[in-house]
């Protein structure tokens, strides 16, 4: 089994025809596993839970119909690990049910069929088995290999036995922890609008740790900062990881079912005026001039990529002259999102061979970064600078020890120099050591391996550079 520090609790759905008994196995699994307090502090449903079976978290999502489920398969994220098919032993296979499977089946998630209404007197599991078969799904002990469980969620009749199997089809799934990733991202399962608290979403946690104060971005107009964030119970949170549900408040706009947030701390204070970046500027990094539609999205941005780019400057609105200017001189690329350029001034960027490129997708802007950063790391070469020059004086022979006496003619000799292959090991004059010798200065080296130099002969030193 899975170990519980390395991989992150599995997001459960549970999808079948109305009236199956969804709601009822939902608030089963959480009175049976929820702790009693807890429970006193749920105020709302939040649209999704956490529980704990045999010591391992288990998230449960309540999506709101099937057409939530769909808007995030469209958008690419798979909100759950694995499915809860639950069927009615009283009833059949019904429109929703096979509609579910084929929510589930294109999800490519792993699932298990919950016979629910095993109480009833007239529940026939070998029907709905067979129904089953009759629409693709092949269940244990009936030509296939689809886990079911009988249950009731009025009784609470294996509804142990299901959590079991749904931990055990989360063991055959990698769900790496991966709360150390950057940016954190977050798909809405939920959103309102209240009237006092303003937009309201619930977020489950995809990747990465969600703080609160920290940035939220939906990638292109939605921006904001998380001002509260809850769990389900209502009980406040300073961090959130992978898999957990939590209800924020600090959004511009309510943020669509589906809208998969982006989060990173946020930078205080960044105005929207243009300014320089008091930052230190990194060799290693790449330089760029950022421009942004708005302040929020600018900020956002910003608070995500600082540690992989320098940002010379960013402001908000079109790319100006003086955007092309700072670029130039800062040896710098233009990255908008979601702003313009005017004729004239992509015209002076092309004279100058400042690149400018526009984004309308945050994704495809990180990813740009990304690029230009692994470029960066590829063409950065070590060169041997040189750092100055001697003339050798005389060599003397300290008990097989070559040492050179020399009068520096220019530059800064340093020790750990380097003399073709060769590295300065002593840097002396007289008797005493010296980290560095300059111009006019006498001094005697020491180069290991030796170096053949006689009387009269000029000794080049240089150094090890990164050079961009
Ligand atoms: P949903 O529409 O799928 O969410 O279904 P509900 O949870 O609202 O349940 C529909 C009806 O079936 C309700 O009247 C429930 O009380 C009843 N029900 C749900 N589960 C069971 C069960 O295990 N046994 C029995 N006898 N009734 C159940």
């Amino acid at each position: 089994m899975a170990s519980s520090r390395s991989t992150r609790p599995p997001v459960v759905t549970i999808l079948g025809h109305v009236d199956h008994g969804k709601t009822s196995l939902l608030d089963r699994i959480r009175h049976a596993s929820v702790a009693a307090g807890e429970i006193g502090g749920i105020t709302q449903a939040i649209g999704a839970y956490q529980i704990e079976h045999q010591g391992r978290k288990i998230t449960f999502i309540d999506t709101p119909g099937h057409a939530a489920f769909s808007a995030m398969r469209a958008r690419g994220g798979h909100a759950a690990d694995v499915a809860i098919l639950i069927v009615a032993a009283d009833d059949s296979v019904m429109p929703q049910t096979r509609e579910s499977i084929e929510h589930i089946k294109q999800a490519g998630i792993p699932f298990v069929v919950a016979l629910n209404k095993i109480d009833l007197p007239d529940a026939n599991p070998e029907k709905i088995k067979a129904d089953l078969a009759g629409s693709g799904v092949y269940v244990e002990g009936f030509g296939g290999n689809v886990p079911l469980v009988q249950i009731s969620a009025k009784t609470g009749q294996g509804i142990d036995d299901l959590l079991e199997v749904v931990l055990l089809l989360s063991d055959m799934e990698e769900l790496v922890d991966n709360s150390d990733v950057k940016p954190a991202t977050a798909l809405v399962i939920e959103s309102s609008l209240h009237s006092q608290k303003g937009p309201l979403a619930t977020l489950l946690v995809k990747q990465g740790t969600y703080h609160k104060n920290d940035s939220l971005f939906d990638g292109s107009e939605n921006y904001g900062k998380i001002r509260s964030m809850v769990d389900f119970a209502g009980v406040s949170l300073d961090q959130a990881t992978p898999s957990t549900p939590i209800q924020i408040i600090g959004f511009s706009q309510v943020p669509s079912v589906g809208d998969i947030i982006t989060s990173s701390p946020l930078k205080e204070e960044i105005s929207d005026t243009s300014k320089a970046q008091s930052d230190v500027v990194s060799v290693d990094k790449p330089n760029i001039v950022l421009k942004a539609d708005v302040g929020g999205s600018l900020e956002a941005i910003m608070a995500s990529i600082k540690d992989e780019v320098n940002i010379l400057h960013s402001s908000v609105g079109f790319v100006s002259e003086t955007d092309v200017q700072n670029a130039l001189s800062g040896k710098a690329e233009i990255i908008g999102f979601n702003t313009k350029i005017p004729s004239s001034v992509a015209k002076l960027a092309e004279v100058e061979h400042v690149k400018f490129s526009n984004f309308r997708i945050i994704y495809q802007l990180f990813d740009y970064l990304k690029e230009l950063k692994e470029k960066k790391d590829e063409s950065r070469e070590i060169l041997p600078v040189e750092t100055g020059q001697a003339k050798v004086l005389k060599v003397f022979n300290f008990g097989g020890t070559i040492v050179y006496g020399c009068i520096a003619t220019s530059g800064k000799i340093r020790k750990g120099d380097l003399v073709g292959k060769s590295v300065v090991t002593s840097l002396k004059a007289g008797k005493e050591d010296l980290e560095d010798v300059k111009k006019d200065q006498e001094f005697g080296v020491v180069l290991s391996p030796l170096v053949d130099f006689k009387p009269g002969d000029i000794i080049i030193f240089q150094s090890l550079e990164s050079k961009i």
